[in-house]
């Protein structure tokens, strides 16, 4: 068969789980969480399926779920989104993505992807047709080079992809950088597909600057966010997009026929239990915790630690403790330390290894200084 994608194998967060599962490895690769959601979480949803809300909700998404993130978005960024004509509820932020470049790149449009990138945009960009014009963030500083973003820019340009707090870098973009954005594109008509899957996971103080605070991004973008990351529930696959009337339009209309509509209890349980803002603004001091038991750890190996200034990823450069490209070592830290990672190399379309790789740290303290312990034989 003639494959619509012949780069692609399987994601190196499966392969990377299954090794770690049959080396019976710390899992610090893929990222999700090893412990429990909320037990109010998991009742809210109970309780909607008891109550009978079993079946196809509206194609949107749940009305209360809609107003709830409506209602957050506009406390958090002072921005309202209509819930009845602008935000939409998804199969998971994977999903939205995939639906927001299906609704707007046309075959021969040009996308640009800042790399390192999450491995799904290239994919998806290629199966509506289109291009991924690929511009590197700064290697190891992972800053955003706006005159390579300007460059990159031409008449066929349709959208750009960008992603603060950053997978895999664990950076994130400061207002002055989402305002040089903002001007890049104001002579243009390229659209924005903002992922914010780790919008509350920021620390040290700082804010989340998401792109429905800049009125010039927010006119032309889909903001993206995944309930998954938040509620420590990442198997439950629920996301949300916010967007303009017009985008989420056209949005809607690939949605119905992709999904049509997404799990309808989970819904009206998150409705429920999101009700309670201190249950998402817990999560900046819950992970920082966890961030710096993790690099308090490494601090003590030879791995170079790189910034983990918001999501739940923390890099490290491997330069000092290992000859191997980034990919291998992963490997043998896997099978012969005992600690899954994943290598930067794998969010980068030509495979570039700058000697850096990532662990994820969303783990119980006892999974990290089990970790810990295997790491500090480096
Ligand atoms: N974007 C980024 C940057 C991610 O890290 C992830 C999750 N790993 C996703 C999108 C997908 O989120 P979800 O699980 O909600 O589909
Ligand atoms: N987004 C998670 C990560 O970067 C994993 C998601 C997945 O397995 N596709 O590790």
């Amino acid at each position: 068969i003639q494959s619509k994608l012949p780069k692609v194998g399987t994601t190196i967060f499966t392969v990377m789980s299954a090794l770690a599962a049959e080396k019976n490895a710390v899992n610090l690769g893929q990222g999700f969480p090893d412990f429990a959601c909320d037990a109010l979480l998991v009742d809210a949803v109970d309780q909607a399926m008891r109550e009978g809300l079993n079946q196809y909700p509206p194609m949107a998404g749940v009305p209360a779920l809609r107003e709830a993130v409506g209602a957050k978005i506009e406390a958090l960024h002072g921005k309202r989104y209509s819930a009845a004509d602008e935000i939409t509820i998804t199969a998971g932020a994977t999903q939205a993505i995939l639906t927001a470049i299906l609704a707007i790149v046309r075959p021969g449009d040009e996308v640009i992807v800042l790399e390192p990138c999450y491995d799904s945009y290239i994919p998806n960009i290629e199966l509506a047709g289109g291009t991924a014009v690929r511009v590197p963030l700064v290697p190891h500083s992972f800053r955003p080079d706006f005159d390579k973003i300007a460059a990159a820019i031409t008449p066929r340009t349709r959208a750009i992809l960008v992603n603060s707090p950053h997978n895999p870098s664990a950076t994130i973009w400061s207002a002055e950088d989402m305002r040089k954005l903002e001007e890049l594109l104001a002579p243009t008509d390229v659209f924005l597909i903002s992922d914010e899957v780790y919008e509350h996971m920021v620390y040290d103080g700082r804010a989340h600057e998401s792109a429905a605070r800049f009125p010039g991004l927010a006119a032309r973008a889909f903001v993206v966010s995944s309930f998954g990351k938040t509620y420590h529930v990442t198997g439950w696959k629920v996301g949300v997009v916010a967007a303009p009337a017009a985008l989420t339009a056209e949005f809607r209309k690939v949605h119905q026929f992709n999904v049509f509509t997404v799990n309808t209890p989970v819904q009206h349980g998150l409705a429920r239990y999101m009700a309670e803002p201190q249950r998402y603004l817990a999560l900046p001091s819950f992970y920082q915790a966890k961030r710096d038991l993790f690099r308090a750890g490494l601090a003590r190996t030879r791995f170079e630690l790189l910034p983990s200034e918001g999501s739940f990823f923390q890099c490290v450069d491997i330069s000092a403790v290992s000859d191997l490209p980034e990919a291998a070592f992963c490997q043998w830290l896997t099978t012969e330390i005992g600690v899954a990672a994943i290598p930067l190399s794998a969010f980068y379309a030509d495979g570039f290894d700058q000697r850096v790789v990532r662990f994820c740290y969303a783990k119980e303290d006892a999974t990290l200084r089990t970790a810990l312990d295997r790491l500090a034989r480096l």
